[in-house]
């Protein structure tokens, strides 16, 4: 005896609007959805066209008897529930028993399907709801399900379906959703009959990724956990602050277990990457949101692909936070995480000392004989600095070769100074004239001068930017323009003069910069304004509130990278410190606004492994 009850009229009407088939990914929805309902542990997906032309899928499921095969395909069929009470407490996906019904209306469906422990199966050919054949054949255990002339009966819609690529794109989204979702079942993808994705069972989301996405992005994905929350809580992978991309369509999230669509747990998300990864670039991230079941309305939407939260703040809020929390605690480590010498990065010890066993002592008087060359004092490459006059001996100034500088600390620059927390740390010097390098007690800290000053100046510009120190050029700064050029940035000057810089049209194809924020003085003006003029012209379609604060974080972000100190500035003892200080005062003080690391830590202890003091 089959499963199946049919619903009565009254039950059936209590659920809500019947299902909407407007495209094949919402048939392969249904269809992977009754598969695992069906309790298969292996799902193969075959479309063509789109899914336009066909759309295949087969479980190893329990299937269903004979009379069960012809019978699912009536309205309100379903083994799933009797009555509508039971909807509350439904754990499988499909409760309103019309699917097949919805599905066969529109198309032609083969089913063949067979129960474990019996010998044959039964082949069912339904078109238009009319069954046109029915035969038993011999079949493996399981569920093969075809539905090919997809909209046939339905000109109108048929027309309005999507290009292919299109329908494919939403295809591999639902299927990468399901992924992640089951991460424990064998899930296969064929387009045209080539496999696209093969993801047998996977330990956990992390090993899914790697299955679908790539198999390097296993260190660029960071753990997201919750505090203990009382009604919900959350937990994930997302892409830390150097892997990011072009599109969203690496970004999910699970509710009670559905894949939803909510632009505003996307937009939480996105927020707590601000100034960590560049604007107009997305994180990877798959996050699974458990609610209390009174606290959240699934049936808001026919497909269930919308949720509502009763709290939607609460969970926006923390989510958020959470992203920046494990953000920064992955930069924090990063910067932690010993770096390997390799070989070739040792060359320049390779190089200049000959091989010898362990046991010969390390020959320091012959290397620094050999090596250092008494090449004069380049006094145009230092900026005058008073304080530290008085210890540059003349000797100090003849060492100043480029391999010495590489091997040896710059004793004789040597300052101690205290960030604002009280830390003690020493600034040893400047390394490639790029690198500031400290001595703290946790060991050697290396920071980016240009990063670091760059997401100094980015936060500066942020937070103060209606009073941002100007000067008046003495000498007016002419640029010439295109047309287009021009046309674009007339009607956006309001972005120039919020922050600080106020030019005016001076010619039909000039423009002069009449005063400028301290710090872009001397900077490349030309090469700001006209790339400020791209970023118009890419954004100037998005709705106006959106356009200005994207505008405005990208230009913020542009001055503060054509005001920021170079690699290749020498900096003085005294603005090393002072870049230092800042930093520590500054927000999102690990990465510089394009998300490189400010600086990065070579503990002790593996300095101390490194020259075999320590095991
Ligand atoms: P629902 O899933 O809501 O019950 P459907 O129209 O999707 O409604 O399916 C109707 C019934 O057909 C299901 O309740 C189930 O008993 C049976 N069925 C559908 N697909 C499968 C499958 N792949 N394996 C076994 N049984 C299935
Ligand atoms: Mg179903």
């Amino acid at each position: 005896m089959g499963k199946i009850k049919q619903l009565s009229y009254h039950e059936a009407q209590k659920i809500a609007a019947g299902e909407v088939i407007e495209r094949p990914v919402n048939i392969i929805k249904e269809l992977l959805e009754n598969a695992l309902d069906a309790g298969a542990t292996q799902i193969n997906l075959y479309v063509e066209d789109g899914g336009k032309k066909s759309i295949r899928i087969i479980d190893n499921g329990c299937g269903m008897d004979n009379d069960d095969a012809i019978l699912c395909f009536n309205r309100h069929a379903t083994s799933k529930l009797s009555t509508v009470e039971e909807l509350e407490s439904i754990e499988t996906f499909g409760f309103r028993g019309e699917a097949l019904a919805s599905i066969a209306a529109v198309s032609t469906i083969t089913l063949i399907t067979t129960q474990i422990n019996t010998h044959e199966g039964i082949k069912v050919v339904v078109s238009a709801n009319t069954i046109v054949s029915q035969d038993i054949v011999a079949a493996p255990p399981g569920t093969d399900i075809n539905i090919s002339n997809l909209f046939d009966t339905l000109p109108a819609r048929k027309k309005f379906l999507k290009k292919t690529e299109t329908e494919w794109r939403a295809i591999q989204l639902l299927f990468n959703a399901f992924c992640f979702d089951y991460p424990h079942i064998h899930f296969s993808l064929f387009s045209e009959n080539k496999l696209v994705h093969n993801c047998p069972p996977a330990k956990n989301i992390l090993m899914r990724a790697q299955q679908l996405w790539d198999n390097t992005i296993g260190h660029h994905l960071i753990e997201l956990t919750t505090n203990q929350q009382k009604h919900f809580s959350f937990e994930g992978i997302i892409s830390n602050h150097q892997q990011y991309r072009y599109d969203r369509n690496h970004i999910y999230f699970f509710v009670n277990k559905r894949w939803v669509k909510n632009t505003h747990l996307t937009n939480a998300l996105l927020k707590g990457y601000t100034n960590v990864i560049p604007n107009g670039r997305y994180p990877s991230a798959v996050i699974t949101i458990t609610v209390d079941p009174d606290h959240v309305d699934i049936n808001i939407h026919p497909r269930k692909e919308e949720v509502k939260f009763l709290y939607p703040r609460a969970i926006e809020t923390e989510l958020q936070n959470a992203v920046k929390v494990a953000l920064e605690k992955n930069l924090s480590q990063q910067m932690q995480t010993p770096v390997e010498f390799s070989p070739s990065k040792t060359s320049f010890f390779a190089q200049n000392f000959p091989q010898k066993s362990d046991f010969t002592p390390f020959n320091f008087d012959a290397f620094f004989n050999n090596h250092i060359t008494t090449q004069p004092f380049e006094q145009n490459n230092i900026i005058p600095d008073p304080a530290i006059h008085i210890n540059q001996t003349s000797q100090a100034a003849e060492f100043n070769t480029t391999q010495i500088q590489e091997a040896i600390p710059l004793q004789q620059n040597t300052i101690i100074a205290t960030t604002p927390e009280q830390e003690q740390y020493t600034i040893i010097g400047q390394y490639k004239k790029t690198y500031i390098i400290i001595e703290k007690e946790e060991g050697l800290f290396l920071v980016d001068q240009h990063a670091a000053h760059e997401r100094i100046l980015y936060e500066l510009f942020s937070k103060r930017f209606e009073d941002i120190a100007t000067v008046q050029l003495l000498f007016p700064h002419t640029i010439s323009m295109t047309q287009h050029e021009i046309d674009l940035i007339t009607q956006h000057l309001a972005i120039f003069h919020q922050n600080g810089i106020i030019i005016e049209q001076s010619g039909p194809h000039q423009l002069v910069i009449q005063s400028l924020p301290v710090h872009l003085q001397n900077t490349q003006l030309e090469d700001l304004i006209k790339s400020t003029i791209a970023l118009i012209d890419e954004y100037q379609h998005l709705d106006s509130a959106l356009f200005t604060k994207i505008m405005n974080e990208k230009f913020r972000a542009q001055m503060a990278c054509k005001a920021a100190i170079k690699a290749g500035d020498v900096l003085t003892n005294e603005s090393m410190q002072q870049l230092l200080t800042d930093l520590s005062k500054t927000d999102n003080r690990f990465s510089c606004p394009h998300g490189r690391p400010t600086g990065w830590l070579f503990t002790l202890d593996e300095i101390e492994r490194k020259f075999r003091r320590k095991t």
